[in-house]
């Protein structure tokens, strides 16, 4: 059986991705605000150093693999544009590569990034915000987005995931990641029912935006169903898999790009 760290495993993708693997036997170290076996807060340097530490410690000499899905939605005001660009980006690629040398000590590890369709379905993201978060710019990246106003959210979130991505295919094939063995790849949810939908949902401004968001397949997806991709992704069967981004969105990346592929 396996040992997998999970980040974001007190809710919603996250902890339905860290109960399924425990279910199938696994060990989970789980990395989270609250409710986690290592508790850290992974918008800063120093706690995600500290994430990075413990869960060393706590798996011994190799990882199996892991499945990066602390993030946050969009939001308005400046503390919520740090805290977006620091977990969903540094929060995730500066966790791999603390972690880089236990998972080649694994021999064949797997790894599952959380991205977003929003990487394909958000217009117009400026390449300067890509950019900066790519050179490690935390704050170009946020300042980038300010001409936006209130929606400024939506861009830094949007940036985040399109840079997480692109990093993510990037060193997918590059010989410290593939030539140890890792598998990088991305799992791009669309509406999934979490908190962080039910938060949007709840909030008279971004409620109707999201209602009206196109989902050919109707409603939402659950949490469930993308711990099922995630398993998967971890799984033999994946692996030929490197470098993808698989989008499940109930199609509305294909609504919106019937012919971009
Ligand atoms: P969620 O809010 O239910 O869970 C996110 C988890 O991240 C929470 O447990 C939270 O405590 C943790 N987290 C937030 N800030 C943290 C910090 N500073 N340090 C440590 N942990 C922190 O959200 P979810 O909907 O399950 O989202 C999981 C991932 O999927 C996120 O990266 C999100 O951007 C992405 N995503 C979500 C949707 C959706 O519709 N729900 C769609 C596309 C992508």
């Amino acid at each position: 059986m396996a040992i997998y760290a999970v980040t974001g495993s007190a809710s919603g993708m996250g902890r339905a991705a860290a109960d399924r693997l425990r279910a199938a036997g696994h060990t989970v170290i789980g990395v989270d605000l609250r409710d986690a076996e290592v508790i850290a807060d992974l918008s800063t340097p120093e706690g995600r150093r500290a994430a990075i530490t413990a869960v060393l410690a706590a798996a011994g000499p190799r990882l199996d693999g892991a499945v990066l899905a602390a993030g946050l939605g969009p939001g308005k005001g400046d503390e919520r544009l740090r805290l977006i660009a620091e977990v969903n980006y540094f929060g995730t690629v500066e966790l791999l590569e603390g972690w880089r040398e236990a998972l080649a000590a694994a021999g064949g590890a797997k790894v599952v990034i959380f991205s977003s369709n929003s990487t394909t379905t958000v217009p117009l993201v400026s390449s300067r915000t890509i950019r900066a978060f790519l050179k490690g710019d935390r704050a170009k990246a946020v300042a980038s987005t300010k001409l936006m106003g209130d929606n400024a959210g939506a861009f830094v979130y949007a940036g985040s995931k399109i840079a997480l991505t692109r990093w993510m295919r990037r060193a997918a094939v590059r010989a410290e990641w593939i030539g140890a063995g890792i598998r990088l790849n991305a799992v791009a949810p669309g509406a999934i029912l979490t908190p962080l939908l039910q938060a949007q949902l709840d909030d008279p401004e971004t409620a109707g935006a999201i209602e009206s968001f196109p989902v050919p397949a109707g409603g939402f997806g659950t949490p469930e169903g993308i711990a099922a991709w995630v398993e998967f992704m971890l799984s033999p069967a994946a692996d030929f898999l490197v470098g993808s981004q698989i989008i499940v969105d109930g199609g509305t990346d294909a609504y919106f790009r019937s012919d971009d592929w």
